[in-house]
């Protein structure tokens, strides 16, 4: 595959690493190859492509030309070996589990974690023999007290989905690979290759839901593995080929490449406005509390600052007056959309108790430190000063008393 920009910049990779049009009539945009499966010249091509000892297409869900360029793509964007696609981030982190872990085997995760790799880890692989042990990852001592012979892979998110407590990716990688054997997974969906690199700092694998920002529009689900090209082979051999064959389709990797051509213009502009909606909140006398790992009163700014290129696009917050209040600012809302993801265009809230976190239980959450009354923004691309006085309107209903008898009062006589 043609790889003439090596040495570029990580928008000029995410726009033309893999691809040349002279390979392809001139066309500009890579064309989509529907294919499922692929010709063999000779029946003997076709059994060394079965036996791993020839490269070529034979099965999409091995592999596909649309689906490789992407791969080779996120690798660069990764500064990694080499990527796998699939069909959802939950494709991509239980390909990696399956793949990696076996009966007996350990695994040490952080204390929070998006909802349904906490239900994959509690309600999956915790079932089949494997320990699952939540530690502080933030403490290294804990960390180092909880490794033991048997553990095979470290696993977190930073930022964590929802309450963006930060990992020190460098400092826990350099732990684990005292001990042969472990694999460190990082999901970096919050971030992005353009926020932050952890193979770079000494992660092996790198886990994404591409849902989010990675394609950035809302229009398919996605999930993306990257690391060595070893790891890789094998992620893609069991964990993709037969232990879950969850598959991305070329039509979304086409898509997904799409997204990609834009993604440091979109992060850049995610990431001013978020701070900027950050700092409303935080100056309102209705909000209990912000975490946005931009605002300088975030307990791990200075590490945000050192691993993370910005702050990015999500923040979480709690009104005074907990979840009650929370339910009445995200009603109050009018230029923000009412829903899950992130990463979209479109400015989305939500409320992890109730939704994307529902799956762990109320005693769970306070375990792991998700507020029963945190909101979760993604803050998106509109004009930041209409963003801005979404916020600030719904704010207003949720700090006046005066005010909301008076709405509730015109809500009655229309
Ligand atoms: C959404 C999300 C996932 C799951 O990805 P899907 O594409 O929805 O399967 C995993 N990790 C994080 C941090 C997420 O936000």
């Amino acid at each position: 595959m043609n790889n003439k920009h090596p040495a570029s910049g990580f928008s000029t990779r995410a726009i033309h690493h893999g691809y040349d049009p002279k390979d392809h009539h001139g066309a500009l945009v890579p064309p989509i190859y529907l294919s499922a499966t692929f010709a063999f010249p000779t029946a003997e091509y076709g059994a060394a492509c079965f036996a791993g000892e020839a490269s070529g297409h034979f099965y999409t869900r091995i592999s596909n030309p649309t689906l490789a360029l992407l791969e080779t793509r996120m690798a660069s964007l990764e500064n990694g070996e080499a990527a796998v696609a699939f069909s959802s981030g939950m494709g991509a982190i239980a390909a990696t589990f399956w793949t990696l872990l076996r009966p007996g085997d350990e695994i040490i995760v952080s204390q929070t974690l998006y909802g349904c790799t906490f239900a994959l880890l509690h309600h999956g692989i915790g079932e089949f023999g494997i320990q699952v042990r939540h530690v502080d990852l933030t403490d290294l001592a804990a960390l180092q007290a909880a490794l033991s012979p048997a553990t095979r892979m470290i696993y977190c998110e930073t930022p964590a989905n929802p309450n963006l407590r930060l990992i020190d990716i460098a400092a826990v990688a350099e732990l684990a690979h005292r001990q042969p054997n472990i694999t460190l997974v990082v999901d970096n969906t919050y971030c992005t290759p353009y926020l932050q690199r952890p193979l770079e700092l000494g992660a092996d694998v790198v886990v994404h839901s591409a849902t989010k920002y990675l394609s950035g529009h809302g229009d398919i689900t996605a999930g993306i593995a990257v690391s060595s090209y070893a790891l890789a082979q094998r992620i893609r051999l069991q964990g993709l080929k037969d232990l879950t064959g969850a598959v991305m389709s070329p039509q979304d990797a086409s898509l997904l490449m799409r997204g990609l051509k834009t993604l440091a213009l979109r992060m850049d502009r995610h990431c001013s406005s978020a701070q900027a909606v950050a700092e409303a909140l935080q100056a309102h006398p209705a909000v209990q509390w912000v975490t946005y790992p931009g605002l300088r009163s975030f307990p791990q700014y200075e590490l945000a600052k050192r691993q993370m290129k910005l702050p990015g696009g999500m923040i979480a917050f709690e009104l005074k007056g907990g979840i009650e209040m929370g339910r009445r600012f995200m009603n109050a809302l009018r230029l923000f959309t009412r829903a899950v993801s992130l990463g979209d265009a479109e400015s989305l809230a939500q409320h992890p108790a109730s939704m994307t976190h529902s799956t762990y239980t109320p005693e769970e959450r306070a375990q792991h430190g998700i507020s029963e009354g945190l909101v979760r923004l993604s803050v998106g691309l509109e004009d930041v000063a209409d963003l801005l006085a979404d916020v600030h309107q719904a704010l207003a209903k949720c700090s006046r008393p005066s005010v909301r008898r008076a709405a509730t009062a015109a809500h009655v006589l229309r």
